[in-house]
């Protein structure tokens, strides 16, 4: 037990002064001495959960011993996403302000539900996303909120879709069953994020209602098979009511024509949702901004800067130029929760399914702020540079083959070996790319493109340099000659 440890209150203000110290001193020491520990945890499962005490303890226990387990038992267990060495999926890194600003945002414990539940909380998230909103370059009539993840961004967006479809049906009265509504049908490339799906499924839209349409073979969902197929589902008594473009897919980055895609929407009146959740945080760059070109014709659009904005996870920032619509889908207000400034002021709650919401603008606000618009750009920048080097050395690889182009900071490529079947090839690419990680200096992941095992790098870590990327190549082929040598 701690010194200070009575049964009555906090811990005391000067203990948690001095731990506080200390932490930020081990914080500060992981940070600088992050490349010691394999970036992907090399544990097995039940490893932590056994290490521990099943019953929780009857008294309570210093701070120092909780430290100590931290260092045996859960630094074992820790992936390290913040480690420069971390290529896989889309690395999200923790910037140093996104950090600070989350020990305040816990200090604070605000719960920004209602304007007056924390009237900073409520502000500084529209100032913000007014000044991502301007980043991105979308037009002024984009409103902004921030959820945790881009699956929830994507279901609140399918919400809105749904009821502003839904209206003329009194969808919001009625519900989805016992209702005279035709059935709703959503629409998405295959290469679309999952969480499209979920959200989806979660609103009642079923498997059935998705329709997943063609990609041509840069991997861009095709324009014209999106018209056939509602025009095809029209005839058939479907109701047409929300496609989702992606720009930036989770397999490949690729990035569906937007603009076509919107003058179809436009066309039908159909809701059209952009998932930007990582590649729309390239769009800050003035050169790349043309990924976001037909942007002033959608709907809604999610991008989290908890993927490439160097934001501590979870962080996803909505914007929809139909707020209304939102709301509308959304907004029962309570006897308890009424106030006096309810009709002068926002409050988030009525634009999503959540009551009580983290203070998370903070640390946007942070980062904003600390690194600046152009320092952000230069890092994006730098990220765009080391995957084109990458590409290039791929290109000119006796072995290596890229799979799908690289528009953004991910690289999809193989080891292709002549006199192996195809079956051959995946399962050599999956011993390399798990005997690269075994190594702990690097960590890659892997997609399927048509249904062959695909090797993805993705660079976007804050602290990723050329010498990191260097480092992958020569494990990549170090194990490369390995595994031909020995078979
Ligand atoms: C990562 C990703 C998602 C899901 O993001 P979460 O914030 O983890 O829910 C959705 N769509 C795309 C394109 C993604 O890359």
């Amino acid at each position: 037990m701690s010194e200070n440890n009575s049964t009555r209150g906090d811990m005391p203000v000067d203990e948690f002064r001095q731990l506080g110290h200390q932490m930020i001193d081990w914080i500060a020491d992981y940070l600088k001495n992050i490349e010691q520990y394999p970036v992907l945890s090399q544990i097995k499962p039940g490893d932590v959960k056994n290490k521990l005490p099943q019953q929780p303890p009857e008294t309570g226990d210093g701070l120092k011993n909780i430290f100590d387990d931290i260092n045996n038992i859960i630094m074992p267990g820790i992936t390290h996403w913040n480690h420069p060495g971390f290529m896989a999926y889309f690395n999200s890194t923790a910037s140093g302000p996104g950090i600070l600003a989350e020990f305040l945002s816990a200090a604070f414990n605000a719960n920004g539900m209602l304007w007056r539940t924390c009237p900073s909380s409520t502000e500084l998230e529209q100032l913000t996303l007014g000044w991502l909103r301007q980043m991105l370059i979308l037009p002024d009539d984009y409103w902004g909120i921030i959820y945790d993840t881009a699956s929830v961004s994507t279901l609140h967006a399918i919400a809105a879709a749904r009821e502003y479809a839904g209206e003329k049906f009194a969808l919001r009265k009625k519900g989805m069953i016992g209702n005279s509504a035709p059935r709703f049908r959503l629409y998405c490339s295959e290469q679309a994020h999952s969480s499209v799906d979920k959200g989806a499924l979660t609103l009642g839209i079923g498997i059935d209602g998705i329709r997943k349409i063609a990609v041509d073979e840069k991997f861009r969902l095709i324009p014209g098979e999106l018209k056939n197929a509602i025009d095809e589902d029209k005839a058939n008594g479907w109701l047409p009511f929300c496609v989702v473009a992606t720009i930036g897919t989770t397999s490949t980055t690729s990035i569906d024509p937007l603009d076509e895609i919107a003058k179809i929407c436009n066309a039908e009146n159909i809701w059209l949702h952009v998932d930007a959740a990582y590649g729309g945080t390239a769009a800050i760059v003035p050169e790349m901004r043309c990924i976001l070109n037909g942007i002033e014709h959608a709907d809604s659009i999610v991008v989290n800067p908890h993927k490439w904005m160097f934001t501590p996870v979870d962080l996803s920032a909505f914007f929809t130029r139909k707020p209304d619509v939102l709301k509308r889908a959304f907004s029962l207000v309570a006897e308890y929760l009424k106030t006096t400034e309810q009709n002068k002021v926002e409050s988030y709650m009525d634009y999503g399914v959540q009551l009580g919401r983290r203070f998370r603008s903070l640390k946007l606000w942070f980062i904003i702020r600390y690194f600046g618009v152009d320092g952000i750009i230069e890092r994006l920048r730098f990220h765009l540079k080391l995957t084109q080097d990458f590409a290039a050395w791929i290109k000119a690889h006796q072995y290596f083959k890229q799979m799908a182009p690289a528009p953004l900071s991910v690289i999809c490529f193989r080891a292709v070996l002549k006199n192996k079947t195809e079956d051959e090839i995946d399962k050599l690419n999956e011993m390399l790319m798990n005997n690269v990680n075994s190594t702990g200096k690097i960590f890659l992941s892997h997609t399927k493109l048509h249904d062959r095992f695909v090797i993805r790098l993705a660079i976007s870590g804050i602290n990723t340099k050329e010498k990191h990327v260097e480092l992958a190549k020569t494990l990549l082929d170090e194990k490369l000659n390995e595994l031909k040598n020995n078979g």
